[in-house]
């Protein structure tokens, strides 16, 4: 495979853009994408025809705008290139209007009120920003997908509203630096982690394919801490799929660059080189897209589900976010003069403060029911937002909030804008990995994201927040008469007040849970506790002030969410009840009668059957519970129809469904470990983990 040839093979990227775009054309639309602004609707035709010339060359047939609805995955409706011009004759065709915007019919995606039936149209307009590429045979062009009045109703056009808010406020801040600069923006790798299991064996598990995770499912034996899975040998398999994997990923322009092992059995992560962030979006969409499809071409199937089995690591998407200019200035980089590092202490602070004041909206950001089944276990960092520094740093931000070092204290003050940092290293070692929000050298490391999360909206958040926090500072310095002592000042008092949401230590123990509400940090511990404070009033100020979200928008995403919620636990609990009903119970009678057959029999030639009657007993007690249960959760199901009020329906399902299924499980999971093997109709989680060979 000759990877620089096949690299971005299938993307209308710059070498194409130049080869089929006239000059003038090409430097017009350089322009738009650089500057992040909406293109020019008297040059799309042209390019338009230049796109299409490409996407023929390549045996494209289609196109189609592809967009991010609410839902968080992706969407796509295919258009031919096919139009008549005579009887017998066909021409292909795109037109610059094909390619600017796009009307597809919006019901069907949710959108929170926000589009009434009788506009049924949503529109859908190229992202100039992100090129477009070839899939399928189809030409996709990225767009951001808005109502008829021009509400968002996906999840990429507020994320780009939020990359034009953090670059006019980062710009702003580095203007007093004497820094001029085209744009700053945010820069985003994200560290993916899925399973992959056998296709036969998922296929005979209903609960993995209606619901993405495993309902029910007894410990294997040999439990994943026996495993030494992590990096260790890919299994021959597992290795073509990801070869596969990267070189589709490669033709999509997608950096795929790490792959290895992950802590569970069938668990695996792939890492891709960390690219601007609504490209980043793009491409992590596009990756659990491929994973999925490539994994099924080799007799696989990926569960990118945030904890698809119960006492096995769950799966997150370690959110890698960093600022830059457009030159390549690492704004969270720690400089080489006093100046660059005042200016790296200031901007870190402006996070620490943005993190600290906005912790609900970093958990809403990372909401979904499958993640509530991660964050808070002791795999994943908890529900409660911290920021991890590492000691070097710690201390240095230490001395600056003491003021004037003691004399005791032999460290030498740091006098903000005129000391060097002491060299920060960049992979320290003590590295803590159970933090939701690390430092690591040069970025921040957001590890609360779920594993099937779209990363529109973390950063979508982390964009918003951070700009709030620098334009606040720009506010101050701007008016400050003597610079230095004004910054000096500002990062000493802001970081006073926000060192409550910097730790250090271990985020699983429970001792951090008891410290964490003694300092007063939130702990929304899930989806229906987190998500009715994104139209609180602090939020919807907030977005509406950097143009983010309106605040009819940010309530419909909230709607969105909050029917989601509804919707996903609906779906599992009527699939684990019929699943119950209609297999389990009669796998599970069936065992009795079995049992009441052996003594009948045994009782003519051997009248010793004890072991038999235990079991029977056991069994019985547990079918009594297990009927009951499962006529509890039935009945749920139907209350649950009833409640039409969003909230409500949420809270409902998380207080009754989710209490319901869990209760029931036990039951499920304790009658596995008693009955035949034979006779248990689904693969066990022993089965399924160690299902590829
Ligand atoms: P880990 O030890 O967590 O695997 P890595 O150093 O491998 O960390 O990086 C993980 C991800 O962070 C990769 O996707 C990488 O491209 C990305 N990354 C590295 N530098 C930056 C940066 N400055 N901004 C954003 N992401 C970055
Ligand atoms: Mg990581």
């Amino acid at each position: 495979m000759n990877v620089p040839e096949i690299f971005g093979s299938l993307v209308f990227n710059d070498a194409m853009m130049k080869k089929y775009l006239p000059e003038q054309i090409y430097i017009s639309l350089k322009n738009t994408a650089l500057k992040g602004e909406r293109l020019d609707p008297h040059i799309a035709d042209e390019v338009a025809k230049g796109m299409r010339d490409w996407a023929l060359s390549k045996g494209a047939t289609h196109f189609t705008h592809w967009f991010q609805p609410m839902t968080g995955s992706t969407a796509e409706k295919h258009d031919s290139f096919v139009r008549p011009i005579s009887e017998s004759e066909i021409t292909m065709e795109f037109s610059g209007k094909n390619l600017i915007a796009g009307e597809a019919d919006a019901s069907s995606f949710p959108s929170g009120g926000l589009r009434a039936t009788f506009e049924a149209r949503g529109y859908s307009a190229w992202d100039p920003t992100s090129p477009a590429f070839i899939k399928d045979k189809t030409l996709c062009i990225p767009t951001a997908f808005c109502s008829y009045r021009g509400e968002s109703l996906d999840k990429k056009t507020p994320l780009l509203r939020s990359q034009e808010a953090i670059d006019r406020q980062a710009r702003r801040l580095l203007k007093l630096f004497g820094i001029e600069t085209r744009r700053v923006v945010a820069n985003v790798g994200a560290e993916q982690e899925y399973f992959l299991i056998d296709d036969q064996v998922w296929s005979k598990r209903p609960d993995l394919l209606y619901c993405g995770r495993t309902l029910f499912g007894a410990m294997p034996p040999k439990g994943q801490d026996m495993d030494g899975h992590y990096y260790g040998q890919i299994k021959p398999r597992v290795h073509a799929f990801m070869q596969e994997l990267d070189e589709e990923l490669w033709k999509l322009g997608i950096l795929a660059n790490t792959e290895h092992n992950e802590v569970a059995p069938a668990q695996h992560e792939l890492a891709p080189i960390y690219a601007t962030v609504n490209i980043a979006t793009d491409h992590n969409q596009l990756t659990m897209e491929m994973m999925k499809k490539i994994a099924a071409r080799h007799g696989l199937a990926c569960l990118l589900h945030e904890k698809p089995f119960k006492g096995v690591n769950g799966s997150g998407k370690h959110n890698n976010w960093s600022l830059s200019t457009a030159e390549g200035l690492n704004l969270l980089k720690p400089g080489k003069t006093p100046s660059q590092n005042a200016l790296f202490l200031l901007i870190l602070t402006g996070i620490i403060k943005a993190v600290d004041e906005n912790q609900d909206l970093l958990r809403i950001s990372v909401s979904s029911p499958g993640n509530d089944h991660r964050l808070g276990g002791n795999e994943a960092p908890p529900a409660i937002l911290s920021i991890f520094l590492g000691s070097e740093l710690e201390n240095i931000l230490e001395d600056i909030m003491a003021g004037e070092t003691p004399e005791d204290r032999p460290r030498t003050r740091l006098n903000i804008g005129a000391s060097v940092l002491p060299e920060l290293p960049c992979d320290s070692t003590d590295r803590n990995r159970t933090s939701p929000f690390a430092f690591t050298g040069n970025k921040f490391e957001f590890r609360m994201p779920g594993s099937s999360c779209s990363i529109g909206c973390p950063n979508m958040i982390m964009n918003t927040i951070v700009a709030e926090a620098l334009s606040s500072f720009s506010d101050v310095l701007e008016q400050a008469e003597d610079f230095q002592k004004a910054l000096n000042k500002l990062i000493h008092d802001t970081l006073i007040r926000h060192r409550r949401i910097i730790y250090g230590g271990n985020n699983y123990a429970e001792q951090w849970r008891e410290e964490a509400l003694r300092r007063g940090l939130e702990n929304f511990t899930n989806t229906v506790e987190a998500l009715p404070h994104y139209t609180d009033e602090k939020n919807v100020r907030l977005f509406e002030k950097h143009g983010v979200l309106s605040a009819a928008e940010i309530a419909s995403r909230q709607e969105v969410l909050l029917e989601n919620y509804t919707k996903s636990l609906g779906v599992e609990a009527l699939t684990f009840a019929n699943l119950v009903r209609k297999d389990i119970l009669p796998a599970v009678i069936g065992y009795q009668s079995l049992l009441a057959e052996e003594m009948k029999l045994k009782k003519e030639v051997y009248p010793s059957y004890e072991v038999e009657q235990e079991l029977l007993s056991d069994v019985c007690k547990l079918t009594g519970t297990l009927y009951k249960q499962l006529k509890e959760l039935e009945d749920a199901t139907e209350r649950a129809k009833e409640i039409e009020e969003t909230l409500p329906a949420a809270e409902y399902a998380r207080s009754v469904l989710f209490t319901k299924m869990e209760e029931l499980r036990e039951t499920v999971d304790t009658l596995e470990t008693l009955l035949p093997r034979k006779m248990w109709p689904f693969p066990t989680y022993a089965e399924i983990l160690y299902s590829v060979k």
